[in-house]
């Protein structure tokens, strides 16, 4: 440790090393963060360190975010019930060239057509599982698609949310709900950079993947966004990991998968993005 972070010195990455430079320091928050009610509590001290094995980066920080996405999170991005409504329709109707959730689909689409076996939708729809489902524009257009969408969010809103466009939904925590469903794709975009044990919640996944399915993942890049400087989004507060492709490959074979391909883009939002196919 090298650093001089005060709360950095026992502090593991995904790859069980512990030694990290520091690469940004921030003492106010960048723009764009959203102001969560727990970062105004008291003065706003955080870094951002990367691993020196598999360029991992952590965002360490001794503010007690407590609730974040239980409620601050979605009335931070969405105001209420009309509002997540009107962001799903500005969002929905994006063209495809400036659409991300229309990008992750025709992505996740092509990698089904390529992966399945011919005949294992001969009776029966394919069917996916979006963890962290949000506004549901993806399962929305996974639908659309012919696919049968399940949506798990923890909050009540964007349940009523999906389940008024059509789409099923499970209201929890997803390491503590009780459904024993199976899918053949599990999809967690932008999702487990959001937790402290992203490697727990992937795991997870695999009690609800049917015999030869896939799980995709999308993570922020921070490898490729680290060169734009500590105001990108990939490093905002709410992420406490953001991936190297290195780290990506280790996430993904500690949960217990093999890193069946992976591929980094900029979206058209602008953000930098790792897509990985686990099986
Ligand atoms: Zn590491």
């Amino acid at each position: 440790m090298n650093s001089g972070a005060k709360n950095s010195r026992h502090t593991v990455c995904i790859c069980g090393n512990t030694s990290f430079r520091t690469v940004f320091n921030y003492d106010a928050p960048p723009a764009g963060e959203v102001a969560f009610q727990f970062s105004r509590d008291k003065a706003y001290q955080r870094q951002v360190v990367c691993c020196d094995v598999c360029g991992h980066f952590l965002s360490l920080h001794d503010m007690d975010e407590g609730n974040l996405y239980g409620d601050d999170y979605v009335t931070a991005n969405y105001r209420d019930q009309q509002g997540i409504k009107e962001a799903f329709d500005r969002i929905n109707s994006l063209p495809p060239e400036k659409s991300d959730n229309l990008g992750r689909a025709e992505r996740v689409l092509a990698f089904a057509e390529n992966y399945f076996a011919k005949d294992r939708f001969v009776q029966c729809k394919p069917t996916i599982l979006d963890v962290g489902s949000g506004l549901c524009v993806f399962l929305y257009r996974m639908q659309q698609r012919g696919w049968t969408g399940t949506a798990i969010d923890v909050d009540p809103r964007q349940i009523e949310h999906a389940r008024s466009i059509g789409v099923a939904a499970v209201q929890g925590s997803f390491t503590e709900i009780a459904e024993a469903d199976s899918y053949d794709a599990v999809a967690f975009n932008k999702v487990l950079e959001h937790f402290r044990d992203p490697v727990a919640m992937l795991a997870h996944s695999r009690k609800f993947l049917e015999p030869g399915g896939f799980t995709y993942v999308e993570l922020p890049d921070g490898e490729i966004a680290q060169h734009d400087g500590p105001s990108r989004e990939e490093f905002f507060i709410d992420h406490h990991h953001v991936f190297s492709a290195a780290s990506l490959a280790i996430l993904a074979s500690r949960a217990d998968y093999v890193l069946h391909s992976f591929e980094r883009l900029r979206e058209p939002s602008g953000k930098y993005t790792l897509r990985g196919f686990l099986t």
